[in-house]
């Protein structure tokens, strides 16, 4: 679906425009959102981005971040009104309104327009426009392409080209996973001639870390790293009590699972974190073995062929028991998968 010229359209001129993404924002749900932000108020529309959740502070030096509105109880009545005013309403990398938790009643009762920008699998039919496309990278990538097609380049400044440059590094671990394509270096080309400082945006997003992740990271890695090769298969559980006891916050589980995924041998790995009363899962994988059917088959999830993600209502040792009874069902097509 591109209906980049009805998108065109109900942006032809000023509007009350609200921009939301899913929980748990990573930098291309910030990238994307805070990039199609900047572009949309030069266009002299009202922007106001409100995200499901917090998220991870080495995503707060985005242009835009300062005017973000994360969700909270506390803010229910402006956030209700806000979304109920806007005439224009841009979800960004999320497919289905269960991904933005609280938002999602009052984006689908609100009388605005919806337009979907996105690049996840069989997007839910709520929104009344879309520029999707799950072969993109990147929701930034489906943001430039937008501002392309609107003969809007010229438009895009330093910025806005750090905040795309982030959503396109990060979904492609650093230009590096099998959605790296030609189009994706010749966005990322056409940003660096703006002159954006690729290495400072590295650093910022990566070489942020606060001391109480590392330890986090350190015990997962002594104490809490599974590996089944028998299932070519590790996997990671993190309860509540070890997250408190690592003063962890929003994001500082990010990237965790790569780790399981980076033992020899392994073709998928998971990490399962006990958080806000559920259960949340990410899988990743390599090849053609598909985490993402694992996930919408057996826990209400969905995402990519090699990364995405689910949740589980059971105890975190329930789930763990659920996920590990299930393997053998996927056993001879994991051992296949090199
Ligand atoms: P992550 O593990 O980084 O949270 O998510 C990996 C991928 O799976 C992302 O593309 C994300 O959008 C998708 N994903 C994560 N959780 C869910 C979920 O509960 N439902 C669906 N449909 N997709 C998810
Ligand atoms: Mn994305």
């Amino acid at each position: 679906m591109q209906d980049i010229d009805a998108i065109g359209a109900v942006i032809g001129n000023p509007q009350t425009v609200l921009i939301t993404t899913h929980q748990n924002p990573d930098a291309d749900a910030m990238g994307s959102s805070l990039g199609l932000a900047g572009y949309l108020r030069k266009k002299g529309h009202h922007v106001t981005v409100i995200t499901p959740t917090d998220y991870s502070q080495n995503l707060h030096w985005m242009s835009g971040n300062e005017g973000v509105i994360a969700f909270d109880e506390k803010l229910r009545v402006p956030v209700t009104q806000l979304i109920a005013e806007a005439d224009v309403i841009f979800c960004l990398d999320f497919s289905s309104l269960d991904r933005i938790r609280e938002l999602a009643p009052l984006v689908r009762q609100s009388r605005a327009r919806k337009v979907l920008i996105d690049h996840h699998l069989e997007p839910e039919s709520f929104a009344d426009l879309a520029l999707w496309d799950p072969t993109a990278a990147a929701t930034a990538e489906l943001v430039f392409q937008l501002i392309v097609a609107l003969g809007d380049k010229d438009l895009i400044d330093i910025p806005i080209a750090e905040c795309l440059y982030s959503g396109l590094m990060t979904d492609t671990g650093s230009f590096r996973h099998p959605n790296t394509t030609g189009n994706v270096h010749r966005m990322a080309a056409e940003l660096v001639d703006l002159k954006i400082d690729v290495s400072s945006i590295h650093r910022r997003i990566f070489d942020n870390v606060t001391i109480d992740k590392f330890r986090l990271l350190g015990y997962v890695l002594n104490e809490k790293l599974r590996v089944l090769p028998e299932y070519k298969f590790a996997y990671i559980t993190l309860t509540d009590g070890e997250l408190k006891r690592y003063r962890s916050k929003t994001g500082d589980t990010e990237g965790m699972v790569n780790y399981a995924l980076a033992v020899e041998g392994v073709v998928m790995a998971a990490i399962l974190i006990d958080r806000n009363d559920e259960i949340r899962i990410s899988f990743r994988s390599i090849g053609n073995f598909s985490v993402r059917d694992l996930s919408s088959k057996h826990f209400e999830g969905g995402g990519h062929r090699n990364a995405s993600g689910g949740r589980s209502k059971l105890s975190l040792s329930e789930t763990e028991q659920k996920l590990l009874s299930i393997l053998p069902e996927y056993q001879q097509l994991l051992l296949e998968t090199v």
